[in-house]
């Protein structure tokens, strides 16, 4: 019998219901057992708040308006009831559950349908994300709302879910692997070493189901099937570092490009970004590169893409960016920003998974099949004095900082940890005014809890906004600082609350970038707010002008580049 989609969402329901993960575990196991082998993928998918497995390249292009514009039409409600709703719980799905459930027009219309499954709304989800091109607007709002008028208010909430692409149930992909290996009664570890190799629990799910725990031992990586990415942690300092990978490591520039995981057979090469989208087209010249020194006929290596100026010093990374985004832009019309290469890792070559190998052995490997690309500065030292020199280096040649690797450590794919440190210098921190408020989402939606930062003009005198961030503050300080706010409140447009600038925040960031979206120009790359400075006042703040040097001064760093 095929599942029911009903039964997916009341699952759903259930999981949000409660915190208990060894219950979401059984539950989410129970449910997968029951399912016919071609339901599993889909439904794990869905669980996770996904249309797709994490790895395709299908994404359903559906905006909010568009989504609300279709539901407004077949509830024929008004909209205030979603606004009303969305203020009460903060969460979109449940919102469009009340709306759902107050239409009228829908309440005759389901006396007499059909139950949709969980194969048909996936088919559905991709006919809707197949749809692309000139008409495909009209195609694509027919699709959505055809799957929308078979929904109940609990799948409607549900499909939202999924078009979002956020559940907010609390079942994550780690719980999901523990509930595949229960179902299918496969050791978590097997299931683990086969959702990081596939890139995704859904089809590792499927097999083990049909080929159980021999068929997990078969998986292998897929060239043009991208990898999760290993990740860093952050390292406040150089001699920390060299403590955790006990006493020696190998540093490398960090630089500050775009990853890239590039997957070669044959003639044949992709690139893959960071969030693993396909990115071949925007780059090339990178293609070429790889084609013309990877001699292997199979390899999947990782490597960073910067950007550079006529001279070969590198420039920000928004610029490189803006080539991501114009994977579209018709041939020769793009302006075309100068990259290079440098590689840093190799996760497979010739059939063979190398994964496993100390990262020392990798790095080797990887020199000998790369021909003329150059790999990122290395230094394997213990010595303190040398990886702070050489951290100063990097950063004298524009670049962000170190990447500390310990020498012995396999690649582990989609993982954050210990073993890849990164150390930037930190910018100094700003003291900025909070002018503008949000109400937060979910959890944090009956408070202010997202802010607009500004930077006083010391010309005028007026408060200019450089950055927003919801980072930081303790749920006792968010909610003091709600209370505070709503005492300096002049104006309330929808969930935005404009305040008298008086209260004054540190706050960290990344980078200060070129920006359109505030008035000054700028905008803090990262902003997160360290510490209450309720001892200075508004006038005491950072200027604007103070924020500008900041941004020249990286400039300084980062070569020649001029601004616009
Ligand atoms: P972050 O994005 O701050 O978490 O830092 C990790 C990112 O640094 C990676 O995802 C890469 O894009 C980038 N990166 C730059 N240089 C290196 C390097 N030598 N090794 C690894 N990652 C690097």
């Amino acid at each position: 019998m095929p599942t029911s989609f009903k039964a997916l969402a009341e699952l759903c329901e259930k999981l949000e219901a409660t915190r208990k993960r060894l219950l979401m575990i059984d539950m989410v196991a129970d449910f997968l057992k029951n399912l016919d082998s071609q339901e599993v993928e889909p439904a794990v998918s869905m669980i996770l708040g996904r249309a797709f497995p994490k790895w395709s390249q299908q994404t359903l292009e559906v905006s909010w308006t568009t989504l609300s514009e279709i539901i407004k039409r077949i509830t024929g409600i008004e909209w205030k009831v979603f606004s009303e709703a969305f203020g009460e719980t903060g969460d979109v799905g449940s919102a469009i559950k009340t709306v759902f459930e107050r239409s009228k027009v829908r309440r005759q219309a389901t006396l007499f349908e059909r139950t949709l499954t969980v194969a048909e709304v996936r088919r559905s989800l991709e006919a809707i994300a197949e749809t692309t091109g000139f008409g495909s607007r009209e195609k694509k709002d027919r699709l959505i709302e055809a799957l929308l008028s078979l929904a109940s208010p609990l799948e409607a909430k549900y499909l939202i879910k999924i078009f979002v692409g956020e559940m907010r149930t609390g079942f994550h992909e780690g719980l999901m692997e523990q509930a595949v290996a229960d179902a299918f009664q496969i050791p978590l570890d097997a299931v683990q070493k086969s959702s990081m190799t596939l890139g995704d629990i859904g089809e590792v799910a499927v097999m083990a189901k049909t080929e159980g725990e021999e068929g997990l031992s078969k998986i292998r990586f897929k060239i043009f099937r991208p990898v999760g990415l290993m990740l860093a942690q952050m390292a406040d300092r150089i001699a920390e570092v060299l403590d955790e990978h006990e006493g020696k490591t190998a540093f490398e520039y960090k630089l500050d490009g775009a990853r890239v995981q590039i997957h070669k057979l044959g003639d044949e090469v992709k690139i893959f970004s960071r969030r693993l989208t396909d990115v071949t087209e925007s780059l090339p010249e990178i293609v070429e590169t790889a084609r013309k020194n990877i001699v292997a006929k199979e390899a999947i290596l990782e490597g960073e893409v910067i950007a550079v100026d006529d001279r070969g010093y590198p420039i920000p990374f928004q610029h490189l960016m803006r080539r991501f985004r114009r994977v579209h832009a018709i041939e020769g019309a793009a302006e075309r920003i100068p990259t290079r290469l440098y590689l840093f890792d190799i996760l497979y070559l010739n059939g063979d998974s190398l994964v496993p190998l100390p990262y020392a052995q990798r790095r080797q490997i990887l020199k000998e099949n790369v021909g003329k690309i150059s790999l990122t500065k290395q230094l394997v030292t213990d010595k303190l004095e040398d990886a702070e020199q050489f951290l100063k280096e990097a950063i004298d040649a524009g670049h962000e900082g170190l990447m500390a690797k310990k020498l012995d450590s396999p690649y582990t794919p989609g993982i954050r940890g210990k073993r890849w440190l990164k150390i930037k210098p930190v910018l100094e921190p700003l003291d900025l005014v909070i002018v503008t408020a949000e109400y937060g989402y979910g959890r944090r939606h009956e408070w202010l809890s997202d802010y607009y930062l500004a930077a006083r003009d010391a010309e005028t005198g007026d408060f200019l906004p450089v950055g927003k961030t919801f980072k930081g503050l303790t749920d006792a300080e968010i909610i003091e600082m709600t209370k505070r706010l709503k005492e300096l409140a002049t104006k309330e447009e929808h969930r935005r609350v404009f305040v008298i600038p008086t209260i004054v925040v540190e706050v960290t960031y990344n980078e200060v970038q070129k920006s359109p979206k505030y008035k000054c120009g700028m905008a803090l790359r990262f902003a997160r707010i360290n510490r209450i400075r309720d001892d200075k006042t508004a006038e005491e703040a950072d200027t604007i002008q103070r924020v500008k040097e900041i941004y020249e001064k990286q400039f300084l760093k980062k070569g020649r580049y001029k601004t616009e």
